[in-house]
């Protein structure tokens, strides 16, 4: 939000036709599938693209700082992996625009990593204005209100403060406490059980309140890993992406494509 209170707003450029949105791929050199998938995805002819790509967050599994797109692989074994996401992103924003905002796990991603995957920064929420036709995108954990920890955490780690400290740190000081901070969370969701039903999930009260404020009918959001539309009040919508699990059994990762007239679809990774 900017400092006058409203959120940050996006005019869409008049003649496109449709965008695609994306989040929760949660890329590492561990996970090959689903980092080939994003390849192959980023790769396909132009003939069935969008007119631009938006990225909600968790683009990566983990981002300690936009320095690690230098680092040697023994001081950062997972730096040749990042800077071959990077470049495969910039070779697609040579054709399309892509706009990405930051999730849980990659809010340190800065505006050099961002220039060097040919990607512009989005504010949380932002506001896509089409022609007047209004949607508002956000990765969605600062709607889960339920989760105060989390809630309490998330306000710490986006504090400039707690930033300025930790990238002073060396890179494998930073991957040591991100692994830590991972292994925090990953044992707070086995204490909820591996249901994803009891995790939190987008209060309906503050999701209202967002698309009032923003004047929109509808919300797209990632960071809950649990793709569905649902119906709130007032005839307004929130849509949830899927998170990319090319290893999972069934295989997870989709496509949600925006089009000019507000049509919202689901689209496989491989066209049929
Ligand atoms: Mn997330």
């Amino acid at each position: 939000m900017n400092g006058s209170g409203r959120f940050a707003e996006l005019s869409v450029p008049t003649h496109w036709q449709a965008v695609d949105v994306i989040s929760d791929l949660h890329l590492q050199a561990a996970e090959p599938a689903t980092a080939q998938a994003f390849f192959d995805w980023l790769a396909q002819p132009a003939g069935g693209r969008a007119d631009a790509l938006f990225i909600l967050g968790d683009l990566f599994e983990v981002w300690i700082g936009d320095d690690v797109l230098d680092a040697p692989s023994e001081t950062c074994p997972e730096a040749p992996f990042l800077r071959r996401c990077a470049d495969a992103l910039s070779r697609l924003a040579a054709s399309i625009p892509i706009y990405f905002m930051a999730g849980n796990r990659d809010f340190l991603l800065g505006p050099e990593a961002a220039r060097r995957c040919g990607m512009t920064l989005l504010d949380d929420p932002t506001v896509l204005d089409w022609s007047g036709r209004r949607c508002l995108l956000s990765h969605g954990d600062a709607l889960c209100l339920a989760d105060t920890d989390y809630q309490r955490f998330r306000r710490e780690v986006r504090s400039d403060a707690w930033q300025a400290d930790f990238l002073a740190h060396p890179l494998p000081v930073r991957e040591a406490t991100a692994r830590s901070l991972r292994e925090r969370s990953e044992a707070r969701k086995r204490e909820h059980g591996h249901d994803a039903s009891l995790w939190a999930d987008a209060d309906d009260g503050e999701t209202l309140r967002w698309l009032r404020q923003a004047d929109a009918p509808t919300l797209i959001h990632g960071h809950t890993h649990r793709p569905a539309c649902h119906a709130l009040a007032e005839g307004r919508e929130r849509w949830v992406l899927s998170d990319w699990d090319l290893d999972a059994a069934p295989p997870r990762g989709n496509v949600l494509r925006l089009d000019r007239h507000g049509r919202l679809q689901r689209l496989p990774l491989k066209p049929a």
